[in-house]
């Protein structure tokens, strides 16, 4: 078709599989009446957990005062309460003037990853990751470098495989913690260790926090820019998880530690975030609320918390069906099951996922969509009711039980 418009060249290896055609698929069953059960993405409003009252008040308060653009870095309060916020946890010497809230993580994330690289420049991205992290540095023509997380270590990065990654060309290491999709929460010695490694080899750190209040069992997070003020951080936060409050679109990024050598992209950031010109105003009022009000995310994931519980059924559950093996998740809202695919007459994890929707109306997204490729992982979301959940597991054995090679 000579007169077909076509989408530019750098989206052609570009795929987002949270969205993806599994998600088509399950749309188009939605369509025909099916009810499909979602375990496909980390969205807690649909689910009844429902973002504090103390918050929604404080944000319909403040609607008149957010009908003009604000500051491009953020309203005073928000930009305030998340300096506190880095006095409470323990990243030193962060300025107001330092923080940029946005629209949500998502849009820092490619902020960033447009600020800084050139074409060809790598940035270490693990693997699995959550994906944006891979496409928003392709978007940005650089070049995604994975690096192994090591299933066999709960889920912590492999520092030996991370550092025989890094090439003349690297300008970053991202790290996810805790971790979306595997649950991981990394061990403080492991996160020595890549500070170390960014440090040796001038790199920045971009470590993504979202899930920083979600943990179980007495888990402890921390922060990855508490180790170091001579490594350069980027620390990310927001609404849509602790808060439980997706759709707000609200998040921010905490720039911590040698800020002095990273001048040049703080300055192309802050262009960037002008020519956007502010993260939408009634959000940022939620943020200040947000941080200093009461923490109901403590409740929900301590024992006997709903969070907690749900944990605990589709980890228990899981690892009671032959044939699977899982780590048990301490923090986040996913688990990352491992399929032993040998004992079943399924091709990978691709065909697992649309199959397991086509037969049981289950919807999982396959280890591959998180940039995973031995072919026999799958993430699932632990967002639904027990009830649900137990439902849910009980057709996945099922369908594995209806594969499996006599
Ligand atoms: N980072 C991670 C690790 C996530 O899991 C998500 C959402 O699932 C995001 C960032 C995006 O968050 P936001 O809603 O703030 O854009």
């Amino acid at each position: 078709m000579p007169n077909e418009y076509k989408k530019s060249d750098r989206l052609n290896n570009l795929s987002y599989a949270i969205r993806g055609p599994v998600f088509e698929k399950a749309q188009q069953l939605e369509a025909m009446g099916q009810k499909i059960i979602n375990l496909n993405i980390g969205n807690p409003a649909p689910f009844g957990f429902d973002v504090p009252d103390e918050i929604v008040h404080d944000m319909i308060l403040n609607l008149r005062n957010a009908q003009g653009y604000s500051h491009h870095l953020g309203i005073f309060p928000a930009r305030k309460a998340i300096m506190h916020y880095t006095q409470q946890i323990g990243i030193k010497d962060v300025k107001m003037e330092d923080i940029f809230v946005g629209n949500g993580v998502s849009e820092l994330i490619v902020m960033c990853m447009q600020a800084l690289l050139n074409d060809g420049d790598e940035i270490l991205i693990p693997s699995p990751d959550y994906p944006l992290w891979t496409t928003a540095v392709a978007l940005s023509g650089g070049k995604p470098v994975h690096y192994m997380c090591d299933e066999a270590s709960d889920w912590n990065p492999d520092v030996q495989d991370m550092e025989s990654k890094i090439t003349s060309k690297t300008k970053a290491i991202v790290i996810i913690n805790p971790n979306n999709p595997t649950g991981a929460v990394y061990e403080k010695d492991v996160l020595k260790k890549i500070v170390a490694l960014a440090e040796k080899h001038n790199l920045i750190v971009f470590s993504d926090e979202i899930y920083d209040k979600i943990l179980y069992d007495g888990n402890v997070h921390v922060p990855a820019a508490t180790l170091s003020e001579d490594v350069f951080f980027m620390t990310f936060g927001g609404l849509s998880k602790n808060y439980r409050a997706a759709g707000f679109r609200g998040g921010w990024v905490i720039p911590s530690g040698a800020k002095n050598k990273a001048k040049s992209f703080l300055e192309g950031l802050t262009l960037l975030a002008s020519m956007r010109l502010c993260a939408n105003v009634p959000t940022q009022y939620a943020i200040q609320t947000a941080l200093g009000g009461y923490q109901s995310i403590n409740d929900l994931v301590a024992e006997g918390g709903r969070l907690k519980k749900q944990r605990d059924l589709i980890y228990y559950k899981l690892t009671d069906i032959p044939g699977i093996t899982c780590v048990k998740p301490k923090g986040s809202l996913y688990v990352f099951p491992k399929i032993d695919m040998k004992k079943f007459d399924i091709q990978n994890d691709e065909q697992f996922a649309l199959d397991l929707l086509s037969e049981q109306k289950v919807f999982v997204v396959s280890g591959k969509g998180f940039n995973y490729n031995d072919g026999q992982h799958f993430r699932a979301v632990f967002l639904p009711e027990v009830d649900t959940l137990e439902l849910a597991t009980d057709k996945i054995a099922e369908f594995l039980d209806s594969r499996k090679i006599k």
